[in-house]
């Protein structure tokens, strides 16, 4: 096969379709600070529908949703639960100490996922030396625990333990269709279970920017606040709305195929022999570490047959999969992967 381009690096790589531009170019648009930019408030319902919640809001990013959740469930001096691995910890710069004032007790789970037990093993005591927990943090899938999935079941018996202790309970579902694509399991029974939920159109859904915080309508009357004076109050984003309410009608059903390519890399994958080990692949996330280099070689090595992948640790690299990626270029990468054994330098 001739050399192709193939781009792993992350699902947020995606090229707007045709058909999400058409939508894009059409949109009717006015200020959504002032709440008048029907395409966003189009967005906004249809996602507390199929969310089963009572409200939405569009966010630039998933940083910000996340964020903002953080922010309505919590004081200053408060702690929030969430696993090791988990996102608000691993890659949003600290800054629920910045907005929110909070610390994070960060559990060590299982791929990134929380047991049952941890949550009332961890909740603090009300003393005065110690920060009171008041919210946990589950993300479905968890990207860095290699794209793993709490099924609705798991989730339920987390949930239960943590309202036990009146904590509240977010969902970071930065990629929770991608789960909800292997499992069938409705999204409005994930809404149902949560105080409040961020989803990301600008993943494998494809849209080119946006997330969606879904929660009550007091709390996310809350949230719109904390996102204006955060600068994230955007005037024509029907624009963007577009493409999202695109993506959340006719692209999670697709993702299904990347759950599938990913595995098959992954299989692929864990039979080389410069693979120490593979992470378990669950939807479009790959997680590997080397055996005989470092993944700054290795990927120079990938750039060499056209294939970019991000490093996710100094022996560890990150494959997924998206809708800019079809079956050609997987059977591309499978076919390059054997030729970069031997090669440990
Ligand atoms: C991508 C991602 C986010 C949000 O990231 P942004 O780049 O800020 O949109 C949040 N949580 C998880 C699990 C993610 O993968």
């Amino acid at each position: 096969m001739s050399k192709l381009h193939v781009n792993l690096v992350s699902d947020t790589a995606t090229q707007p379709t045709p058909a999400m531009l058409e939508a894009m170019f059409s949109a009717p648009v006015g200020d959504d600070v002032f709440r008048q930019d029907p395409t966003v408030n189009e967005l906004e319902a249809f996602a507390a529908q199929l969310m089963g919640m009572e409200s939405a809001l569009f966010c630039p990013s998933g940083t910000m949703t996340n964020q903002l959740a953080i922010k309505v469930h919590t004081r200053p001096l408060d702690e929030v639960i969430c696993e090791e691995k988990s996102h608000i910890y691993q890659y949003e710069g600290g800054v629920y100490s910045l907005i929110s004032n909070v610390s994070l007790n960060t559990l060590h789970g299982e791929r990134g996922k929380l047991l049952p037990g941890q949550i009332s093993a961890a909740v603090k005591p009300e003393y005065d030396w110690l920060p009171r927990t008041r919210l946990v943090v589950l993300e479905n899938t968890c990207n860095k625990g290699g794209g793993s999935i709490y099924t609705l079941a798991e989730a339920e018996t987390l949930v239960k333990e943590a309202r036990q202790h009146g904590l509240g309970v977010h969902l970071d579902g930065a990629r929770l269709f991608n789960a909800l694509a292997e499992t069938g399991e409705s999204p409005a029974d994930w809404g149902k279970l949560f105080d409040t939920v961020s989803i990301c159109l600008s993943k494998g859904l494809g849209a080119p920017v946006g997330s969606l915080l879904l929660g009550p309508e007091t709390e996310i009357r809350e949230a719109r606040r904390y996102r204006k004076v955060l600068g994230g109050g955007m005037r024509q984003a029907g624009y963007l709305a577009a493409a999202g309410l695109y993506a959340l009608r006719h692209h999670r059903d697709r993702l299904r195929k990347d759950n599938e390519r990913a595995r098959k890399l992954a299989e692929v994958v864990s039979r080389q022999p410069y693979v120490a080990s593979a992470e378990k692949t669950e939807s479009n996330i790959c997680i590997f570490h080397l055996q005989d280099r470092s993944a700054e070689t290795y990927l120079r090595q990938l750039s060499e047959h056209g294939i970019q992948a991000t490093p996710f640790g100094q022996k560890t690299v990150r494959f997924t999969t998206h809708l800019g990626v079809d079956d050609r270029q997987i059977d591309y990468v499978i076919e390059c992967l054997p030729k970069l054994a031997g090669r440990n330098q």
